[in-house]
């Protein structure tokens, strides 16, 4: 991570096409000679980085990236350095289709959902126990590696909490944040379970739970946090499947199951393994 490195460390990655863009990013396909291996390389234009909480965010990423692997269901992280210009993360190579593109297709066999909600459930118990909370769990984060297991990706939210530390800050994504975020209060690794559970019921649905027209307009329906399965699109869901996105999209974060319990949800033990 040292500067004096970058350069050395940067040349031994020849960057190919680009395969992802986001708010700061962009990833390239690439390719390693000495390991005859392709990786994914995520390139941060630091220019973009207006101030010192979008550069804490990088090296947060690499940091929690580093501190969570190895996990099944974690992005693993190869390689991070910086020069002048540029940050730089070497990454696993996944396809390029993430959830976000499986559900634009339409909804899920139950099956299906459920063993995708078990692989972040998973993803996501490890980092609760480890005392980081993702915060931006969507779908285009959520990624998958050549053998098609799930991967969670983009901690540049990420953010520890315990020994009784709580986080604030609004950051995700409208669709997926929870209400308590939005709210502006003090809150804990919960908001990823909300999250998680937005993800099931659009997977479900083909809808997400909660919309409008602006940023606004979504953050006042999760505000509201109505939760409704109308009967038209849920009437084949089973009663199973509602019983646990009711206790993941709970307004109360007390009250909301913890991802370590949600794995052993029935639902998810009975219907899981089926895909
Ligand atoms: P955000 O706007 O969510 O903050 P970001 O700028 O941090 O995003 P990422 O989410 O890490 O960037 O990556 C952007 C996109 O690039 C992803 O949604 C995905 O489509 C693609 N991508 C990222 N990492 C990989 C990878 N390891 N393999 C394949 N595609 C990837
Ligand atoms: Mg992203």
């Amino acid at each position: 991570m040292h500067q004096e490195e970058a350069a050395p460390n940067k040349q031994q990655y020849q960057a190919l096409e680009e395969i992802g863009r986001g708010k700061f990013a962009t990833v390239f396909r690439c390719f390693h000679p000495s390991s005859n291996q392709f990786y994914a390389l995520k390139l941060i234009n630091n220019r973009l980085l207006a101030d010192a909480t979008d550069r804490r965010c990088l090296e947060v990423e690499a940091k929690a990236m580093t501190f969570l692997s190895p996990h099944p269901n974690i992005l693993k992280i190869i390689d991070a350095f910086q020069d002048a210009h540029t940050s730089t993360i070497v990454l696993q190579l996944c396809q390029p289709r993430t959830l976000f593109d499986r559900i634009a297709d339409g909804p899920l066999p139950e099956s299906h959902a459920a063993s995708l909600t078990k692989q972040l459930l998973e993803a996501l118990t490890h980092c609760h126990a480890l005392g980081l909370a993702h915060r931006d769990i969507k779908p285009e984060n959520l990624l998958f590696d050549e053998a098609n297991n799930l991967k969670l990706s983009d901690f540049g939210s990420a953010e520890w909490f315990g020994e009784g530390r709580t986080m604030r800050g609004v950051v995700g994504t409208p669709y997926y944040v929870a209400p308590e975020v939005i709210m502006g209060r003090d809150y804990d690794e919960k908001v990823d379970v909300w999250s998680c559970g937005v993800i099931l019921y659009t997977m479900l649905s083909g809808i997400p739970p909660f919309y409008g027209d602006s940023a606004a307009e979504i953050f006042e329906a999760v505000l509201r946090a109505n939760l409704r399965f109308p009967s038209t699109i849920f009437r084949s869901v089973s009663v199973q499947a509602k019983d646990l996105l009711r206790k993941m999209i709970c307004r109360d974060p007390s009250r909301r199951i913890s991802a370590h319990q949600a794995l052993r949800h029935q639902w998810i033990l009975s219907t899981a393994h089926l895909s």
